[in-house]
Formats: structure tokens, sequence, C-alpha cells
């Protein structure tokens, strides 16, 4: 078989760009985000790609990564990914490698489907016309009529049939807020929209359980990271305790680390992010990884890539549409998803069906 034509160059940039308020979880809180950003080109046609992670992440694709991709078949992004993974063994695969691996996957997929002159949904095929989504934000550093705007936004403008808040304020210390939270949710969003709740880490197990209970009036019906994501026992034992689906896997980056979230019998719904676990080519096996243990899979923040790959798999169960993603990529790019009615449609055009506004974009270059 002859090969496709060769990838000519791999760039990157570096696009910082500040949040509309403070932003925080049960245990992080930023006031910024950074977009690394993967050109791949072939013949006149450029591929993106992208990762949100410090500016390490271009270090390393400049200096691992870019040399590898360059000069390979660009109908081959597999190939490439394999090769790309090899390559930072010694570096570090979770975090910041597979971030790196991510963005040029993703670069290399977008890529091919505008070889191909298909959407990218079309190349690797649709099996559902569109996508469940669920507003995703609710911060704990949030007040009450920031909290009450942005859910009333989901669900009585966009109607969004779904949303999630952050709770484990300050490490799982501030629960008596987490609860009257979780009841101001409730009241904003009416009794027929489904609640999911975030901890990411913030409580111990015995901790998170009682918080369950409490919070049982208000009906959560996804408990994510109740506690840590490396604790598979803790979220076994959360999980064997609790109504709410269990949720986790959203640093997950390779194959074998969603397998062993799964044999353990930690989650109820596998979480992946294709920013993370290496791309179209990871996320793919991710939820193939997740079906084999009879689970579905939901896409973790970068919305906009998750769509056109989300519509080709069957056993998912929806994508998250994260405040800050939403806004960074309605910014930089034209062409984004729209979640009206709570599902978003594949993009038509070719690839991801994005294009970067370059002008707009330069404003927050920082490398
Ligand atoms: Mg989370």
């Amino acid at each position: 078989m002859s090969a496709g034509p060769a990838v000519e160059r791999v760039e990157v940039s570096v696009y910082t760009i500040p949040t509309d308020a403070p932003e925080g979880d049960g245990t992080i809180a930023w006031d910024s985000s950074t977009l690394v950003l993967v050109e791949a080109t072939a013949r006149g046609t450029t591929g993106l790609g992208w990762t949100y992670g410090p500016p390490a992440v271009a270090a390393l694709i400049e200096g691992r990564l870019a040399g590898i991709a360059t000069g390979g078949d660009a109908t081959s992004p597999s190939r490439a990914n394999d090769r790309m993974v090899e390559a930072i063994r010694n570096d570090g695969r979770p975090g910041v490698g597979m971030e790196a691996v991510s963005a040029v996957d993703i670069a290399l997929w977008d890529l091919k489907a505008r070889l191909l002159d298909l959407p990218l949904t079309r190349l690797l095929g649709a099996v559902r016309d569109d996508v469940p989504v669920y507003g995703s934000g609710g911060f704990t550093t949030y007040d009450e009529a920031r909290t009450r705007e942005q859910l009333g936004h989901w669900v009585h403008e966009q109607r969004i049939p779904r949303v999630k808040i952050k709770i484990g304020e300050s490490w799982g210390t501030r629960v008596e807020r987490d609860l009257a939270r979780i009841r101001l949710a409730r009241e904003v969003i009416g009794d027929d929209t489904e609640l999911y709740v975030d901890a990411n880490g913030a409580y111990s197990a015995k901790q998170a359980i009682r918080v369950a209970e409490r919070a049982a009036p208000d009906r959560p019906v996804w408990f994510e990271e109740p506690v840590s994501s490396d604790d598979l026992d803790g979220l076994r034992f959360v999980r064997e305790h609790v109504a709410p689906d269990v949720a986790a896997g959203e640093y997950g980056h390779d194959p074998q680390y969603f397998r062993r979230m799964l044999a353990a019998g930690s989650v109820d719904c596998l979480q992946a992010d294709a920013s993370r676990c290496g791309g179209v080519t990871g996320w793919l096996r991710a939820a193939a990884v997740a079906g084999s243990f009879g689970l579905e899979i939901s896409g973790h923040c970068v919305p906009n890539v998750h769509v056109p790959i989300a519509a080709t798999v069957p056993n998912l169960r929806h994508l998250e549409w994260f405040h800050d993603h939403v806004r960074i990529e309605s910014m930089l790019f034209d062409g984004t998803a729209d979640p009206t009615g709570g599902a978003a449609r594949p993009p038509d055009g070719p690839g991801l069906g994005l294009s970067l506004r370059r002008p707009d974009a330069e404003r927050y270059r920082v490398r």
C-alpha cells in the first residue's frame, strides 16, 4: 500500500486567557487557562489540535514530538501516536507528556480529515446524530448571584437538562456551604433537571458518603471524584455506599490506566479527556475499554474536540460543557458547537470544523 502525503510542518503556539471571574473547585483555584495549539500541515492543508496545559507542553512538542510527526504519513495519525508515546518514555507519560501527544494527535486527525475533505465524524463513522451535553461550572468561588445566573442560563435559556457544580470546597472543610450550594442549585434548576456534583478528590471516603446522605433530598445523580481518583479502593467503597453514580478518569493517560480503574470496580461511568489521554486515538481506545466492562464513557472538558469523536462511539453517556473551555474556544475559533436543547451536533465542515481566529487569538499569545 502506498503512503499518503507527508506531514510537512508541526508548529506550536501558546495562549493564556484570563477567566471571566475567579474559578475554583474543591482542591485547586485558577484565574487563567493556557491553551497549547498545534498546527500540522501537509499539501497546503493545516489541521488544528490543542490541549489545556502549561507552556512546558509546547516545549515538549517542539523538542521531542514535532520531529517525529514531521515527515510521517499524514493519513496515519495512529502510527505517529505510537511513535510519540514511545519517545516520551523517559520524560513521563501522565500529565504534560500525554497532553503534548494528545495535542499533536488531534491536529493530525483534523489534518487527515481535511485532506480527505470529510468531517472527522464521517471519517470515523457516526453512530448518532448529536451528542448529549451537561452544563459544567458552579465553581466554589462563585457567590449565590453568579451561581444562579450560570445555572439559569444553561437550564432556562439553553434548555440543557443536566448541570454540574463543584463541591468539596477547601479540601472538604466547608461541607455546610457545599450542602447549601447543592440546595441552591436544585432550587434554581427545578425538579426535572439532572444535578451532578464534583468534589475533585476533596473528601475522605466516609466523609463523601455522609455528604451524599445529607444531599439526598436534592437528588444528585452523579458524584464525580468523591475521593482522589488515585484511590481506587476509596472510589469503590464510596460507589458501593451512595445512590448517585460515581465517576472519575479525567487524569487518565492510557488504556491501562482506564482498565485498572474499571477492573477495580471504582466507577459507574468512565470519564476520559482526549486532550490528556492521547487525542482522538486515545479517547476512542478509552471508550473501547469502558465498553469492554459494559460501561459508558463521558467526555471531560475540551468540548469542541469531543463533539465530533463522541458521535462515533456507541457507549457514550454525555460530554462536559465546561464553562471555561466553552468560553475560550468560542473566543479563539469559528465554528464552535451549539448545545441549545441539551445536545450538540457534530460540525458539517471538514475535520473538527473549526478555524482559528488568528487576530483574536494573538491578543492572548504568550509563546
Ligand atoms: Mg472533574
